[in-house]
């Protein structure tokens, strides 16, 4: 789960991590208000949406040449014709796809000169199964183009869950920095509590760029975060941080239903218990030339509602032009699976082909029962066999 900048930072800040003062606003009125609280005479309006690349994204309404989704101000009529701009107004940016995000809420914070800007994140790294600190000195750009031209000028540390957090690890951050002195202590203490943040609040990223240097103090100017969603029930605080209008529709309509959905770009949907075998339908639809319209894992008791429910998502996406079934009765029984599809395929009155792919206990009875209904469904006998014949058919339609 992803939250916006102004929550990161007031989490973070209860963590003693040094963040600028800042409020958040959803009204030109509220973005003006904030000021008040600000000690000026700089200010910054930074647009809230889940993506990075703010300041360099542009406004879809605004003409060519206006400027992004972080600005700088000096007096309360400045934040005003700032917020006017960008409340309402659509941001793209090269992390939110060709669509952008409308702006529903801005941060206003109070506006520091910078020196120099860094980069510091924290996830889990999966190859070491540790939580690893990435440090660079080029901060505030794109880390990933640092990290394919100039890969020695970023430093990755894993910590040692049974040791934890250690002052050789501050060091270690402060060296890669290359600082010293007071500096130096400031970001080891700053990497101690970003560290302790990650592991209290059971986050999966902190990514600060820029850490930047403003005279002589450590200050964290951007903030994104997120979390670990199994570990959600024990967060009430950040669940209830949640934006709904920063998530996929059809995502929020499938938590509703325990049904674990990802959309994507392509045309197949795909039903399929088990996430490894959804990934592996997916794998195959793209080894026969397809492009899958999803994941969706229906988990191990498919219900009759939890099928009809995932094929009213899957049909929910105008792209979509065949479905393809892939499910193994193990602890289902594959009579009781067809029973529902033909339910569910009924209910929704589907007309894209339905390609369904049965195996486990009761597959010969449950394949009679589909090729009994009077529905036009193409029966598969492998995997592979069903990934060709939904290729085929979205392909001829
Ligand atoms: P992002 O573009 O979404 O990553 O948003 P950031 O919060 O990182 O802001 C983008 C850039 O705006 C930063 O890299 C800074 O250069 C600049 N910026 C952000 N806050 C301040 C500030 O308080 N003062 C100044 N001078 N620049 C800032
Ligand atoms: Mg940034």
């Amino acid at each position: 789960m992803n939250i916006h900048e102004h929550q990161a930072k007031d989490l973070l800040a209860r963590f003693g991590v040094p963040v600028p003062k800042g409020v958040a606003a959803f009204s030109v009125e509220e973005a003006v208000a904030a000021v008040d609280s600000l000690p000026g005479p700089l200010y910054v309006v930074k647009a809230q949406i889940h993506a990075g690349g703010r300041g360099k994204g542009r406004f879809l309404e605004l003409p060519e040449g206006a400027k992004g989704g972080v600005r700088l101000a000096r007096s309360k009529d400045e934040v005003r014709a700032h917020a006017a701009e960008m409340l309402g107004n659509t941001l793209i940016t090269v992390q939110t796809g060709p669509a952008g995000r409308r702006v529903q809420r801005l941060y206003v914070t109070d506006g520091v000169d910078i020196d120099r800007e860094f980069y510091l994140a924290f996830l889990v790294d999966r190859a070491s199964g540790r939580i690893a600190a990435v440090v660079s000195t080029e901060g505030g750009m794109d880390i990933e183009k640092v990290a394919h031209e100039t890969p020695e000028k970023i430093v990755t540390l894993t910590v040692d869950p049974a040791t934890g957090w250690r002052p050789h690890h501050g060091r270690r951050v402060a060296a890669a920095l290359g600082l010293g002195g007071d500096l130096a202590a400031q970001a080891a203490d700053l990497a101690a509590k970003l560290y302790e943040a990650f592991v209290a609040l059971d986050a999966s990223q902190i990514e600060v760029n820029p850490l930047a240097i403003s005279g002589d103090r450590l200050l964290v100017l951007d903030a994104k975060m997120n979390f670990d969603s199994n570990a959600l029930p024990r967060h009430p605080e950040i669940v209830a941080l949640r934006d709904l209008n920063e998530e996929e529709p059809a995502e929020i309509e499938a938590s509703k239903h325990d049904l674990a959905f990802i959309k994507l770009d392509g045309n197949i949907g795909c039903l399929v218990n088990g996430a490894g075998l959804a990934m592996a339908t997916m794998d195959i639809i793209k080894l026969s030339g397809g492009e899958p319209a999803n994941f969706l894992d229906v988990g191990g008791g498919a219900s009759k509602e939890k099928v009809t429910a995932a094929f009213k998502l899957i049909l929910a996406d105008p792209a979509v032009r065949g479905i393809l079934v892939n499910i193994f009765g193990g602890i289902m029984r594959c009579d009781t699976i067809a029973e529902g599809i033909i339910a569910a395929a009924r209910e929704v009155d589907l007309k894209v082909p339905l390609v369904v792919r049965l195996e486990g206990t009761n597959v010969e009875l449950g394949k009679e029962i589909l090729a009994a209904s009077e529905l036009d469904i193409i029966p598969a006998d492998d995997l592979g066999d069903a990934a060709r014949k939904i290729v085929a058919a979205v392909k001829g339609a």
